[in-house]
């Protein structure tokens, strides 16, 4: 604790005790940081020693949550730290509420990336991050008059402790231009650029700490800069500025703006650059590329990379196509995130050949070739489908396929939908490419710290080591019928819930009943995700209340953002905070029923509201979420799920068992068949069931103070437009599981026991075991042994 006392003198030139919260945060940070330094130059120094093979994961978002506790628990040094600080006098909760939390990501996919460069560091792998330095993260959400208003993210007012700038590894970007083919004397063309715009991209590296493996590795986030030394006026600056000045705040749509595909052109190819450098101060050999290095494309906004490493070896290496293409190939991997196929991204080829000349003519030649070498075999209209140039787009997915070497979905379910739907042409021509590989979590982030109470209650009865391996956490089931232990981990969700309980009490002034069932749904808002189905849910059990029905006390917790341009999310934003409104006024129905929708939904809200879960609702259309992973966050901390069988849901079940997840609704079989057949008739379903009518009604006839025009947009999506997620179809067979739980609530041992098989069953959902697959079947590299232990 000497070094923090120099290291408060040395930032802040006063004593610890006198400086804010904030100024104590970041000198703490200072001294957390003379503890790792070593390790993170020390990893790097042994893989450039041994040649370890490196993953570079290329992702348009990242979300690692705060730092500072999931740095401290890594290294092993937690406990000791935080004693340190009590001894001052310090409180080191308040002390790591004043970290910023990065939220440069919407939500699932960002999420994803950030558990795989943590589960790299904690298995040993060499693991690199490659993505966007934003200045604005995505937007703060709040709510006025229960409409959600966007605020900007200023995320990096308060300096970032973690992050070290790179001035020296800064690369220059090339945008739009001409390109001159110039043929070399031995027969190769020479690409000279001629009016091109160049951009700076300067690094910044931020250390991805292993969990107790010495192994600190790097996730390197890139910012857009003028280049230095030519000349500029301000709108040129601002120009520049502007390509990592925001994320786009929708992860479903491509928005086709050229900004966007600035930005995707701007990390895909500052990353290949540095990749390259770094390469050749090793090898001179090109052809040992995929021997070495593995590149990641997480979804297809870093799908150019095909592209762009295709670009670097032709033009700057001068290899012949045959051989850039193999090793193109053999480098790159690819994961799909989406079933949807309206998300699959597309640009249009004019809009990319401005913006990106050259790689659009190496575009045009891989679908030449492409189209050439497949037609015979599989014929004009299978190679037309799936050419990477087609109606006039150059359709990232398919480029992403056909450049990759492995690709794979998120969940069971998923990968299977990829080769007989999405990607079903694709998988005909290169079905050896699939893959399935379910997403993970990082347990130690949602267990160890976000949840206290439940680990050191696992700590007692079977130690430590699941901290280390997570299947360990089998060795509860030995406790099912202990009836001591399942109280105590009653007791256990009940603290979280109480502390829940004050969050929500100090954020929306309303006082819940902490001994309520408490059921969740976080997540972003989206239709196929269908809060409004919850919110039905909840009107459901309103009228029930009010006819004099007696029910078990629920407290739903909503979190969730939506795409500042999704007018219908937002319709639906504004429902659950009328509902809620409501339903929390109303002293008829307050006593069993109240609504908390937290505003601002990100990874700290998260942490505060996973642990104190009863219930995880999980109940998307089948078939159209491709994993989820707020679904295994939860089972992990012992909630149990009310789900339809979608993403990982299925496996979750199969995990656990199938009494402990209430399931309900249309399989994904039944939806398409219903959707091919054009079947579904949303209307009838309004008819024939008297609750589902008067709650419809409900929307649009004043029962629900305030939401007269929204009321009306949502009803028409469901009775107008034939409810394109099945709300109305899946209502009964909800309402029935949800009901199944009451009764189960009303048994506490016969709830703790499903929620121990579901804790003692999560341990395979950890994201170590799925990176290790990864680097099994995709990335060809191993964990490594911890460098210390
Ligand atoms: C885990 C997580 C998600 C993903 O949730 P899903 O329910 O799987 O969509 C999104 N946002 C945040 C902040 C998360 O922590």
């Amino acid at each position: 604790m000497r070094t923090l006392h120099d290291n408060a003198l040395g930032l802040f030139a006063d004593e610890l005790t006198h400086l804010s919260t904030q100024q104590q945060y970041q000198a703490v940070a200072v001294t957390i940081k003379g503890y790792y330094g070593k390790q993170w130059a020390a990893t790097k120094a042994q893989a450039d020693a041994k040649q370890t093979k490196q993953v570079y994961y290329f992702s348009i978002e990242f979300m690692p949550g705060r730092l500072m506790a999931s740095n401290l628990l890594n290294l092993g040094i937690k406990d000791t730290v935080e004693a340190g600080l009590r001894e001052l006098g310090l409180d080191p909760a308040a002390i790591y509420a004043a970290e910023v939390d990065p939220g440069l990501g919407n939500g699932g996919l960002g999420r994803l990336a950030s558990a795989f460069l943590d589960s790299m560091a904690s298995v040993g792998m060499a693991g690199n991050g490659n993505g966007i330095r934003y200045q604005y993260g995505l937007f703060q959400q709040r709510f006025v008059d229960g409409y959600q208003v966007e605020l900007p993210d200023d995320w990096l007012r308060e300096p970032n402790m973690w992050e070290t700038r790179k001035e020296n590894r800064a690369v220059i970007i090339k945008y739009g231009g001409q390109v001159e083919l110039r043929p070399r004397a031995n027969g190769s063309l020479q690409a000279i650029y001629h009016n091109t715009d160049d951009v700076l991209a300067v690094p910044y590296d931020t250390p991805m700490v292993g969990y107790r493996t010495g192994v600190v590795n790097t996730m390197r986030l890139w910012q857009a800069e003028s280049v230095p030394g030519r000349a500029h006026n301000l709108a040129d600056k601002a120009r520049v500025d502007a390509i990592t000045q925001i994320l786009y705040p929708d992860d479903s749509d491509s928005a086709g703006r050229e900004l966007r595909l600035r930005q995707e052109y701007f990390f895909v190819s500052a990353g290949i650059q540095s990749i390259m450098t770094h390469f050749k101060r090793f090898h001179q050999e090109l052809n040992l590329l995929p021997k070495f290095v593995a590149i990641h494309i997480n979804d297809t906004h870093p799908a150019m990379a095909v592209l762009e490493l295709m670009r670097i070896l032709l033009d700057e290496e001068e290899l012949d196509w045959d051989e850039a293409w193999r090793l193109t190939v053999a480098t790159l991997s690819y994961t799909n995130h989406t079933l949807m196929a309206e998300a699959l991204e597309t640009w249009p080829e004019a809009m990319f050949a401005g913006l990106l000349p050259r790689l659009y003519q190496i575009a045009g030649e891989i679908d030449r070739r492409f189209r050439a070498r497949y037609r015979q075999q599989y014929g004009d209209l299978l190679v037309n489908r799936v050419a990477p140039l087609g109606d006039g787009q150059l359709r990232m997915a398919y480029l992403a396929v056909i450049g990759s070497h492995a690709v794979n979905g998120v969940a069971k379910l998923h990968s299977e939908l990829l080769k007989t739907r999405v990607l079903k042409d694709l998988y005909a021509i290169f079905p050896e490419r699939f893959s399935n590989q379910t997403n993970g979590i990082t347990p130690r982030r949602w267990v160890q710290l976000a949840d206290e109470p439940l680990a050191q209650l696992i700590d007692s009865k079977i130690g430590q080591p699941w901290r280390r391996d997570p299947m360990l956490l089998r060795r509860l089931s030995q406790y099912e019928n202990n009836d001591e232990f399942l109280m105590a981990l009653n007791a256990a969700k009940l603290a979280n819930k109480q502390r829940l309980a004050q969050v929500i009490e100090h954020q929306l002034g309303l006082k819940v009943n902490p001994q309520a069932m408490f059921d969740v749904q976080i997540k972003r808002l989206h239709a196929y995700k269908r809060q409004l189905l919850h919110v039905f849910g909840i009107l459901e059990a309103y009228l029930a209340l009010k006819k004099g029905e007696k029910r078990p006390p629920r407290v739903h917790v909503f979190g969730a953002k939506a795409a500042p341009s999704y007018q219908y999310a937002k319709a639906v934003i504004k429902l659950m905070n009328a509902v809620a409104d409501m339903v929390n006024h109303d002293p008829a129905v307050n006593q069993s029923l109240q609504v908390a929708f937290l505003p601002n939904y990100g990874v700290t809200l998260a942490e505060q509201i996973v642990p104190a879960a009863d219930i995880s609702e999980q109940i998307s259309l089948a078939g159209t979420e491709a994993s989820g992973t707020s679904n295994m966050k939860l089972m992990a901390t012992g909630a149990i799920t009310l789900a339809t069988l979608d993403g990982a849901n299925i496996e979750i079940r199969q995990a656990a068992g199938e009494r402990a997840m209430a399931t309900f609704g249309l399989t994904s079989e039944q939806v398409a068949f219903a959707q091919q057949n054009q079947s579904y008739r949303a209307a009838a379903q309004y008819e024939a069931d008297p609750t589902l009518h008067r709650i419809v009604d409900m929307l649009t006839d004043g029962s629900i103070p305030g939401v007269e025009s929204e009321g009306r947009m949502i009803r028409t999506e469901l009775l107008d437009y034939n409810d394109s997620y099945f709300v109305l179809a899946d209502f009964a067979s909800y309402v029935a599981a949800s009901r199944k739980l009451d009764q189960l609530w009303a048994e506490p041992k016969a709830w703790a026991k499903l929620a121990l098989a579901n804790i003692a069953a999560s341990g395979q959902f950890s994201a170590d075991f799925t990176v290790e697959r990864y680097g099994r079947d995709i990335w060809q590299v191993l964990p490594s042994q911890p460098i210390e232990s």
